[in-house]
């Protein structure tokens, strides 16, 4: 049988990208899935049905990660459709870059990226940690650049990914006595919208890994499942860096 049957789960930003990627691993392990999407109805509405045409149930909500009630209320909203939440994969996030000294920095968009990547994922997770069952699994989608600063314009944007590994390892001792795994996967470059490989910095990116390619959001949502799943019921408070070897 498959390792997720019976499982429901709840991806955070599942409309493009490795939400979606993960959103579909989970399913093709049998899950059940939830996703949120910020303004991305019509591709939210295009995973449900692949992810339907898996064999499972799935639904999308709008919920802006940035707003705390809406974090609230798509938890609850994914807890009176499907009954409770055993995977919470927190994904949706946004990157933007900014030097410390530029005056012309938009200084509000930098903080609404500490409301997004950081605040909607710890109220996320303190929304659901109180009704998930036990052996359940937390598994956010943090960054290579949680650890290392590459180069300039990242100081924010890897605040945001070192907080959530931080975190990770906090709740981890929070919930380890009711067996609950809590673990940050930080990526290498992925080939989505956020990161494209054929952008910019693409050839840099590449360049600096061991393997010298993009990663694809697939390669990132099976180490989500593998997390997700009963094999990996040993590992918790930890950072998988899935990254193509950029940082060895
Ligand atoms: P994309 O930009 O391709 O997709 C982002 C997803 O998050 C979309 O589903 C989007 O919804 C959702 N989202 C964005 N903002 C909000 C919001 N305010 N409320 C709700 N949902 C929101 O990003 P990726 O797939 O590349 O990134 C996913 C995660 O991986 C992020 O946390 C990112 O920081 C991280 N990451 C990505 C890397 C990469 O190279 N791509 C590298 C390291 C980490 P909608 O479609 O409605 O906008």
């Amino acid at each position: 049988s498959k390792t997720l049957e019976g499982k429901i789960a709840l991806v955070t930003g599942g409309s493009r990208g490795i939400g979606a990627a993960t959103a579909r691993a989970l399913a093709e392990n049998g899950a059940d899935v939830a996703i949120s999407y910020a303004s991305s109805k019509d591709r939210a509405d295009a995973v449900v049905e692949d992810l339907k045409a898996l064999g499972v149930r799935a639904k999308a909500f709008q919920a802006d990660q940035a707003n705390t009630d809406e974090v609230s209320g798509l938890v609850a909203a994914v807890v009176s459709h499907f009954g409770r939440v055993d995977i919470l994969v927190n994904n949706a996030g946004v990157f933007v870059m900014g030097q410390v000294h530029d005056r012309a920095n938009n200084v509000a968009e930098l903080d609404r990226m500490f409301d997004v990547n950081v605040h909607g994922v710890a109220t996320a997770v303190r929304a659901v940690a109180p009704i998930m069952a036990d052996g359940g699994r937390i598994i956010s989608i943090g960054s290579i650049v949680g650890d290392t600063s590459p180069w300039p314009g990242l100081a924010d944007y890897s605040a945001t990914k070192g907080a959530v590994a931080a975190y990770t390892r906090g709740w981890a001792r929070d919930l380890g006595p009711r067996g609950i795994t809590v673990n940050t996967i930080q990526p290498g470059p992925i080939d989505t919208d956020m990161s494209p490989a054929d952008g910019e910095m693409a050839p840099t990116l590449s360049a600096s890994t061991a393997l010298g390619r993009y990663g694809k959001p697939e390669e990132v949502a099976a180490a989500v499942a593998f997390l997700a799943g009963p094999q990996a019921s040993y590992i918790t408070g930890a950072t998988l860096n899935v990254d193509g070897g950029i940082t060895a």
